[in-house]
Order: C-alpha cells, then structure tokens, then sequence
C-alpha cells in the first residue's frame, strides 16, 4: 500500500487504531483515500466529515442459534453494519459464506457507501450477513436458519430504516424465507424491507440480472469511449454465480464470446462460448461443481489446470467471484496477453498491487463500486415500485438500469477530468462518490 500524507494520513492512522486485526476493511478505506489527495486540498472542510464516515453509524453484533437436519444445534454469527444514512435508509446486501467476519462486513459497507452515492439514487449504505455456509445444507436447514437470522435482524430493519438485499450466498430462496419471517413477526406486508424479492410476491424484474447485465454496460461505455464494442472480444468472467451468469449472458447478446468461468473448485475453458443454459442447469439447479458442465458439454472444453483463469488469453477481464481473487501475477499475465480492460463485477477482487500493475501498463480498469453499482440500483428501482405499488416491463426495467450506468460512467469520466486524471475511473468513482455524501453530511450537521 502506497504511504499517505497530511490530513489523510492522520486520519488513516485513527482507522486502523480504532480497527485493528481488519485487513479487508483497511484496504478498502485506503483504496479511496489514495484518491482522495486533490479534494482534501481543495475542500479541507471535508477532513472532519471523511473521519466520520469511516466509523459505521451502528453495528450489530448477534447470535443465530438454529437445528440441523440430525436435530443438533448449531450456532452462527449474524451481522449488519449501518454504515451512513445521509442520503437515504441504509442500503447493501447480506452474504452468508464460512469467511464472514466483521472485516469482511465492514469493507463491503464502506464500499457500498460511495457505490450507492455513484447512482444518483437516495440509498444510504451498509451491509450484513453471516458465517453460515449454505452449501450442502437442505432446503429446511436453510430456512431455519434464515427465520432464526431474522428473528434478531427483524427490529433494526425497515422499509424507511434499513433495507438488506442478497449477495454471496443469498439469493431468491433466502430472500423469499427472510421475507416471510419477517412478515410474520411483524404482521405487515412491507415489501419495501428487502429487495431481490421473487416476482409475484414484490420483486422487481431485471433484479437478478442486474448487477451482471450493469457490469457489461459499463465496460461496453469504455468501450464505445474507444471506438470499440463487445463484437468479436474475446472475454474471461470468474466466477459462475448470480454476477458471472448474467454478465455471461449480456456479454453473448452484445456479439462477444466468453470463454472461461470458474467456481471454487477451479476454471473451465471453452473456446467456443460458455453454453449458459448448461451453466444455469449445473450452477442453480443442481448447485454442482463446474466439473459436471465440462463432463456434460464435451465439445473440447477442459478444466484449467495452469495457474489461475486470468492466465488465458483474452481482450476482456470481468473478476465476478469475490475479494481479492485477481492477484500481481494474474495482472502480470494479463498485460502480457494483451488485455485491454479489466472491470470489477465483484466487490474489491483486484488486489491493490494488481490494480498498480493494470494502471501501468494503461489497461482500462472500472471499480467495482462503478461497475457493479447496476444490482444495488436496481433494488432502489425495487424500492420505487413498492413504494408506488406499481410493477415495470422488463424493457422499460432495463432500459432505467442502462440509462443508471451510462450517467455512472460519465460521472466517472468527467470527475476524473476535471480532478486531473484522465481515464483514471477509481479516482472518478471515490471522488464523485464520496463528495455527494460528504455534501449531504455536512448539510445534516455533526450527527
Ligand atoms: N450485494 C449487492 C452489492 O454488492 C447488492 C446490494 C443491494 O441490492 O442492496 O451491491
């Protein structure tokens, strides 16, 4: 990590005081302080505002005692950090997988604060989850646990207060079942408490595919600032969850091809085109390994076994899996290949000495809180429809969703401009994003 100076340097040393033995966090609050030099220069009223906003309004803490299918009991760590409200109820996704911890939770808040600020949309940030591991477990020992998580969680959300959504390891099912608990202990039908909600009971369309479907919009906007687009690139996405499977599925509308994804358990490569309807049936239906989609596909596609996917050659990279998973090496790997973008469909994957690697060697990078902004936006369209009673078109829900990117990448853009660094989306991104926060902060008074 590169050293700070002046005020962002005392105020990074109070955070990492206040929050130690938390990498992920750290690395998040300094990823945008790096950027943040020029407006402290410019706006020194801003020094006492940016310490407040690295200190989460609230932080819940809680037990989440629930029985297996033996009958045995079995305890989880719940979570929900309530990082900033100053432009709306807190907003950002729960995720439940083994590595959830306070860290974790924290960065992803901190992260969602500048994202939710980058749509225009009035959503605060914050953001929760578990250390429960879904995978393997029963559908009733999943809704167990979920009516258990929200039998704590229940009093400190709502429709105006807080509003959780899905991540890693939380989707429709875990949705659905957090909704109903919620329902029933509270005796109302507030749709407005969550968003990624099924169709006929709330949800809004464009949901599930939105963080994917925002993604490709973005880096398709850099692309048309060169010239170019998607037609005839040849492109890598990690991971095969709800971000990788629609950005795969938008990819392949726009005439790109992309040949590999992974899982956890390793990559696959195909060069004739990822066959998403197997991908869907292998990864949602049946929640197998990617191993079975080689197996039913045949057709020459292989499980990668050099290295990491980034080591393929291609012209686009889109990390959709999780933190920190596309390292120097891979960003080394990349540069030499020839890739022209890399954009960050998952929160922080690209490790801060990749992403030097990548600016380097003037390889196009979009942030993730740009670049993935499309899904926590269109659960604020979600919002928009409970709050109206109304349900949209998918075209028109679309058409909202790629208008949304477009601004968020000339905002981008034009930030970086007019700070001084061109084509620098991360500085665009945690400007833009935290001076519409900080404007309204100081607006409402030291609270
Ligand atoms: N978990 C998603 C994110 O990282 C979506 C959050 C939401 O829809 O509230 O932005």
């Amino acid at each position: 990590m590169s050293e700070l100076e002046g005020p962002l340097k005392d105020i990074f040393d109070v955070v990492i005081h206040r929050n130690p033995g938390e990498p992920e966090f750290q690395q998040a609050v300094h990823e945008v302080f790096e950027t943040l030099t020029p407006v402290m220069a410019k706006h020194p009223e801003y020094e006492d505002v940016l310490t407040r906003m690295c200190e989460p309004e609230r932080q819940i803490i809680f037990r989440v005692p629930w029985i297996d299918d033996d009958g045995k009991v079995q305890i989880n760590r719940g979570f929900r950090v309530e990082f900033n409200s100053a432009l709306g109820p807190y907003k950002g996704g729960l995720r439940f997988h083994p590595s959830v911890n306070l860290s974790i939770v924290k960065f992803l808040g901190f992260e969602q604060i500048f994202k939710n600020s980058l749509t225009g949309l009035p959503i605060g940030g914050g953001k929760g989850g578990s250390d429960f591991d879904p995978k393997g477990r029963s559908d009733r020992e999943v809704m167990r646990f979920c009516q258990s998580f929200m039998t704590e969680l229940y009093r400190h959300i709502g429709d105006k207060t807080d509003v959780p959504a899905g991540d890693i390891g939380v989707g429709g099912r875990e949705i659905g079942y957090l909704f109903g608990q919620y329902k029933r202990i509270t005796n109302r039908y507030e749709s407005g408490v969550l968003t990624g909600k099924g169709l006929t009971w709330g949800g809004s369309q464009v949901r599930p595919e939105a963080t994917g479907y925002g993604a490709v919009f973005f880096v398709d906007e850099m692309l048309k600032a060169k010239g170019q687009g998607f037609d005839g690139k040849k492109v890598l996405v990690s991971g095969s969850g709800n971000v990788a499977t629609y950005a795969i599925e938008k990819i392949h509308q726009l005439g790109g091809t992309v040949i590999g994804c992974s899982d956890s358990s390793g990559y696959v490569i195909d060069e004739k085109g990822i066959d998403l309807e197997l991908l869907k049936e292998v990864k949602q239906v049946r929640r197998a390994r990617l191993s079975e989609y080689v197996e039913l596909r045949g057709n020459g596609t292989k499980v990668g076994t050099d290295g990491t996917l980034w080591q393929v050659p291609a012209d686009i990279a889109l990390p959709c899996a999780t933190q920190n998973e596309l390292d120097e090496d891979d960003a080394k790997a990349l540069v030499a290949n020839g890739c022209q973008i890399v954009g960050e469909g998952a929160n922080m994957p690209t490790t801060p000495e990749a992403i030097k690697v990548l600016q380097a060697a003037g390889i196009g990078f979009a942030p993730g809180k740009a670049a993935n902004a499309g899904g926590v936006a269109t659960s604020a369209l979600e919002m928009q429809q409970n709050a109206s009673r109304d349900s949209w078109s998918f075209e028109y829900t679309e058409e909202r969703l790629s208008d949304i990117m477009r601004s968020i990448h000339e905002t981008c853009v034009e930030t970086a401009d007019e700070y001084n660094d061109p084509n620098n989306y991360i500085a665009g991104a945690n400007i833009a994003g935290f001076v519409h926060v900080a404007e309204a902060m100081l607006a409402l008074g030291v609270i």
